[in-house]
């Protein structure tokens, strides 16, 4: 599947240590059919390769820059707006229930009707997915995106200057089957998050373009753990960021050897 193209204004280069994943399990019970296996045993620098790489940078950015980390500040309200020739809002609310279950510090639920939430998931036909980016963002931003990315789900980020996420859409794609519903599912939450990059060399994540996971998997779920730890706050710098980041990488116990996932 061609989803998204690499296209990334901000150039991040880490040092790289050998692969050292290990723990190899097959994807987990209710992952679609054909979804690769993970690993769950990462080292401290393969996490931390992760995060720097995916918390800083962005395929487009409007207004101020640089922005360090960027992250919501407040327990996060997810809104799905249902939509398109298939209906998927069920899915989709599963995709929020796995992440708020699997990580707790985003404090993530369902927004109740008639209240504002943090995070829009607007469900979509792919033929309608220009339309509705320049409904949303003007034709101007639409143009610029879709020239830069050729993208067929996407998200935008909106963040204040100090880097507090104050609001997230995206738009995800239902009529093209369940792979790519369920990758862009969890693709595209993991940047309404804060984590905004992508990395074609990272075998792990799902944020990888050549990849298709359409699940949760351990390496994600530590890289989002460590953006919603208390020592990591909106606005850092990556410098900042490195400073913390094995520190908590330790307490949190994420490159420990866990049995179970
Ligand atoms: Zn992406």
């Amino acid at each position: 599947m061609k989803r998204l193209v690499a296209g990334c204004l901000v150039l991040i280069s880490i040092a790289t240590t050998a692969l050292g994943a290990s723990g190899r399990q097959p994807a987990p019970p209710g992952a679609m059919e054909g979804a690769p296996p993970q690993y769950t045993y990462f080292s401290v620098a393969e996490l931390e390769r992760g995060f720097l790489a995916l918390a800083f940078g962005s395929d487009l950015r409007v207004g101020v820059r640089p922005l360090g980390i960027r992250r919501f500040d407040q327990a996060i309200r997810a809104r799905i707006i249902g939509g398109g020739s298939i209906d998927r809002t069920i899915e989709m609310a599963r995709v929020i229930e796995d992440y708020a279950r699997e990580v707790p510090s985003l404090e993530l639920s369902v927004a109740p009707p008639a209240t504002t939430a943090e995070i829009e998931l607007r469900l979509i036909d792919e033929k309608d997915f220009q339309s509705a980016l320049q409904a949303a963002f003007g034709a101007k931003i639409a143009k610029a995106f879709v020239t830069r990315t050729d993208p067929q789900c996407m998200t935008s980020v909106k963040s204040t200057s100090d880097g507090k996420i104050v609001h997230s859409v995206s738009f995800i794609i239902v009529d093209k089957g369940d792979a790519v519903f369920r990758d862009c599912a969890y693709h595209e939450l993991l940047h309404a998050f804060g984590l905004s990059n992508h990395d074609q060399r990272n075998p792990w994540t799902t944020l990888n373009q050549h990849r298709m996971v359409g699940y949760l998997t351990v390496y994600d779920r530590s890289l989002l753990t460590l953006l919603y730890d208390l020592r990591i706050k909106p606005g850092m710098t990556m410098r900042q960021a490195r400073f913390v980041l094995p520190r908590a990488i330790a307490e949190l116990g994420l490159a420990t050897p866990k049995q179970g996932r």
